[in-house]
């Protein structure tokens, strides 16, 4: 906790005690790095800066502003808990641990950092970090994601958050900063690859480097391997309009923009598939752009083609809009790409 003081980044939601500011950045930081997180979180608590704010917001609002973050449910989830707080909690994030938890979208970890970085209580926190930093200081064998070892995890992490609080006064926010200086840690110091042993403030009580082997914790099972998938996708202009549709409920990022696309097999006729999605047999399919990205364990190639030719405008295949719409709208972020390519075409 000394070392926290000394060392934390100085990230925005460190600045304020706001319970639902404090929320809005783990749900952000959810797979996500606190570097990205910083100005998603700024640009989202100047929208909207209250549980009533995001609880009212209409749905094109709230994924506008997670745009390019991922994982959108958690943006779905976010307001559909904080509408919850407002029906049911008098518009007041909850104090309580279990209501914490069953809010939508807060899991075990969350509601442990909601509660003890908000409201100092001692709720442990077990993240990829903190999995990491416990499992190099106490040589912890076992899957940390499964049972015996998880429970394990679990019971030392509430053990450190309780000792921090019963030994500090309540001023000196103990828990708070006892969770949140392990998360610190394994962010940036106890490193997956190569951890930053010279500036460790427990390097002389790390079991893992006293025994040299730091490089076999946590121990992981191996991941699935990555799968390769093709993707093509199609700009159809029609008097300065553009075809795009909306992600359906139900689907990977649901809600969002993209432009008319489908994974492409080893036979998929390009002039055909264009068919299908624009409405119009093509008189010219060219291609303009290549991205490649990644979802999970999947690596993705997206195709970007030009389709020029006599498009149905009644079709229901989507909406042809312009580009100042089109700058308004949500898309994912291998779209949000193709977007760059109309306004910047080369
Ligand atoms: Fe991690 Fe090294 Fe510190 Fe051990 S000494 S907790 S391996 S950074």
């Amino acid at each position: 906790m000394d070392w926290f003081s000394r060392s934390a980044r100085d990230l925005p939601w460190r600045q304020t005690r706001d319970p639902y500011a404090i929320w809005v950045s783990e749900i952000m930081l959810q797979q996500t790095r606190a570097e990205t997180v910083r100005a998603y979180w700024n640009r989202w608590m100047g929208a909207l800066p209250t549980i009533q704010a995001a609880a009212r917001a209409k749905p094109e609002r709230i994924h506008k502003l997670w745009e390019g973050l991922g994982y959108y449910s958690r943006v779905r989830n976010l307001q559909r808990a904080a509408q919850i707080i407002m029906a049911e909690h008098d518009g007041a994030l909850p104090r309580d641990y279990e209501t914490v938890l069953s809010l939508p979208g807060v899991g075990r970890y969350t509601a442990g950092a909601i509660c003890s970085i908000a409201f100092n209580q001692p709720t442990p926190i077990l993240d990829g970090n903190v999995i990491r930093v416990l499992s190099r200081l106490f040589a912890l064998t076992g899957d940390p994601k499964r049972n015996p070892a998880r429970e394990i995890f679990w019971t030392i992490a509430g053990e450190m958050v309780s000792t921090a609080g019963r030994q500090a006064t309540a001023a000196s926010n103990a828990c708070s900063r006892s969770n949140q200086a392990l998360m610190e840690l394994g962010a940036t110091v106890c490193l997956p690859r190569q951890p930053r042993c010279d500036l460790c403030p427990v390097a002389r009580r790390c079991e893992a480097r006293r025994l040299r082997r730091i490089a076999e914790f946590p121990q992981l099972p191996s991941r699935a391997p990555a799968t390769r998938r093709r993707f093509a996708a199609f700009i159809a202009e029609r008097g300065e309009r553009f075809l795009v549709r909306q992600r359906p409920v139900g689907v990977a990022n649901a809600h969002l923009w993209e432009f008319p696309n489908l994974e492409l097999g080893a036979s998929t006729d390009l002039h055909c598939a264009a068919e299908a999605l624009l409405g119009g047999r093509p008189r010219l399919v060219e291609p303009v752009s290549c991205f490649q990205h990644s979802i999970t364990r999947y690596r993705i190639t997206l195709e970007v083609y030009r389709a020029e030719g006599k498009w149905d405008s009644r079709s229901a295949l989507g909406s042809w809009l312009p580009k100042t719409d089109l700058r308004r709208l949500a898309f994912c972020a291998a779209h949000k790409r193709i977007l760059g390519l109309l306004a910047n075409p080369s």
